[in-house]
């Protein structure tokens, strides 16, 4: 029975953070038995920095760690997964966004899913900081550690490295192979962008429709936007496409501009390379605003 006290207290962390009227997530319950089916997912997280957030389920919460970069496939890639507080089991199926100005506030969405298998004793890995298991996720397979770097357990961050096993699920060549390849929900399939203008979404909500969700709904609700809302949120949009990375601009004419000054040994002022953008006929216009941008920067 003292463990289940140790179960209430692992979700204060994660309630004293949140104010469950105004966000969609869960308040949250711990499990009780069923433990031969531990969950495990990935959820993307687009909050003031992008990360990856890894679970895994123990003693009836999710063990939480927030991860910068996201899994990596190469085994030789250490990537830092700073442990965060546990969170309810029901936040596994969370996809949708948290109100700006809330804890976590942006965008979430269920990237990976499924059951994760501990080597040895999960509980005591856990506390020594040395977990080894293999996932079955829908995208991450294979054998994974998490391993808790040295330093004071009474550090204000407590960081571990997530790093893959060598095993027939590695890439030593491209380690970000999984992050590129799949971008949308492995529940919904919806994307960020859509998961962002979709409102709150549940899993169990979208299971019965996923479907039609896809083309039909998420494409309707991208249009209504703009007629909707009448002014406040067209200065909100711009400022958060900055930082996704498809939102940088394109690299092609700064490579123009080194091949052009290396014709001539002095450096490109403003002015000399706006002229020289105005001679060049198509895109001419891009061009130039994309010089102007540079400059401004
Ligand atoms: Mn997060």
């Amino acid at each position: 029975m003292p463990a289940k006290t140790a179960m209430r207290s692992s979700l204060e962390r994660y309630r004293a953070k949140r104010d469950f009227s105004r966000t969609d997530e869960p308040e949250g319950a711990t499990r009780k038995g069923g433990t031969s089916d531990r969950r495990y997912l990935i959820q993307k997280h687009d909050a003031t920095r992008l990360h990856y957030d890894f679970r895994l389920e123990l003693d009836g919460t999710l063990k939480s760690w927030a991860v910068t970069k996201g899994p990596s496939l190469d085994p030789a890639d250490k990537r830092l997964a700073v442990h965060v507080e546990d969170h309810p089991i029901e936040y596994g199926s969370f996809e949708g966004t948290i109100p700006e100005g809330q804890y976590g506030g942006g965008t979430v969405m269920l990237w990976d899913e499924g059951t994760w298998e501990p080597i040895g004793d999960p509980r005591t890995a856990y506390a020594k900081g040395r977990l080894t298991f293999v996932l079955h996720g829908k995208r991450l397979k294979g054998e994974w550690h998490l391993v808790r770097m040295g330093g004071r357990s009474n550090d204000k961050r407590d960081n571990w490295l997530l790093i893959k096993s060598n095993d027939e699920y590695a890439d030593e060549k491209n380690g970000d192979r999984a992050l590129e390849r799949y971008s949308t929900s492995a529940t919904s399939g919806r994307s960020m962008t859509a998961i962002a203008k979709g409102n709150k979404q549940w899993k169990s909500k979208v299971a019965n429709t996923s479907k039609r969700l896809k083309p039909a709904k998420a494409r309707k609700v991208v249009k209504k936007r703009p007629r909707k809302r009448p002014r406040k949120r067209p200065r909100k949009r711009p400022k958060k496409q900055q930082r996704s990375p498809s939102a940088s601009p394109p690299r092609r004419p700064a490579t123009r501009h080194r091949v052009l000054s290396s014709r001539s040994s002095q450096p490109w002022s403003a002015s000399r390379r706006r002229a020289t953008t105005g001679f060049m006929k198509s895109n001419s216009m891009v061009i130039v605003h994309f010089a102007a941008s540079i400059t401004a920067r």
